[in-house]
């Protein structure tokens, strides 16, 4: 239902969780969010743990009740400068703490959100089994993190960017995905087809989410992707690429409206 992400230099749980409070109004059923150290930032002191895979935590319920599990989590997310965040609104799987997103790589490399129906999940979950993945959730979306992991490993040289567009050219139905590695942290993939999905360009900082509702109190300056697209970011920057992988040059849209 609802995508949030971000990549910069702050700390991410609390912007994404407020991002969630900003998207509340198009209804859900559960919510959660992952983290990623990557580079840390020199205020929120630590040294890089990169091996530590995605730190994730996710509940069936609103969006105040995971910030009362993040409060009481001991500090599970916190110290970590890029995440993603999601709120659940179920098509397959009844609600649940296991059903909600993100999705995690049984290796805890990969987590993944999805807004959307993966038409050819079924299928998917028979060829996936046979390569010994296991299911942890009813959701068709889980099938999507498996496969990119199945590909990433098993194709040779595959990257994380590579792992995920081929993933997407093998899946039916609509989406808007966000997605973070551990193997390849300080990066943040997004997709969509057929479920909206906007970036927000800040100063060394990047925002992402299904409508611009959690972005315009960080930036105004944001690019729409259009179906068929998918966006690499880091701190640096962004590309905007086709799931075929040709360059798209894209504008920016200067969002001018009241808060
Ligand atoms: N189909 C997915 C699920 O049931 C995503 C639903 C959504 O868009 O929130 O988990």
């Amino acid at each position: 239902c609802g995508i949030v992400g971000y990549i910069g230099q702050q700390e991410a749980a609390p912007l994404l969780l407020k991002g969630l409070q900003r998207l509340e109004y198009r209804g859900y059923d559960s919510a959660g969010i992952a983290v990623l150290d990557g580079v840390r930032c020199d205020v929120l002191g630590g040294g890089m743990n990169d091996d530590a895979g995605v730190r994730v935590v996710k509940r069936k319920g609103n969006v105040a009740s995971l910030g009362e599990a993040l409060a009481g989590s001991n500090g599970a997310v916190s110290g970590a400068t890029m995440g993603i965040g999601h709120t659940r609104w179920a098509t397959h799987g009844d609600p649940s703490d296991r059903n909600a997103h993100p999705h995690v790589s049984a290796d805890g490399q990969i987590a993944l959100i999805h807004n959307g129906i993966i038409e050819n999940h079924a299928a998917l979950r028979v060829e996936l089994r046979k390569h010994g993945y296991e299911f942890v959730s009813d959701t068709d979306s889980e099938v999507l993190v498996h496969l990119i992991d199945h590909l990433w490993k098993s194709i040779p040289f595959m990257n994380f960017e590579g792992a995920v567009r081929e993933a997407l050219s093998i899946v039916d139905g609509a989406y808007g995905i966000c997605v973070i590695s551990s193997r390849e942290p300080d990066k943040l993939l997004v997709a969509r087809n057929g479920s909206p999905l906007v970036i927000g360009v800040g100063e060394g900082e990047y925002f992402v989410a299904s409508d611009a509702a959690p972005i315009v109190e960080h930036t105004r300056r944001v690019v729409y992707l259009s179906d068929g697209e998918m966006g690499v970011i880091t701190r640096d920057g962004y590309t905007v690429k086709s799931i075929g992988n040709i360059v798209c040059e894209k504008g920016l849209t200067e969002l001018d409206f009241d808060l």
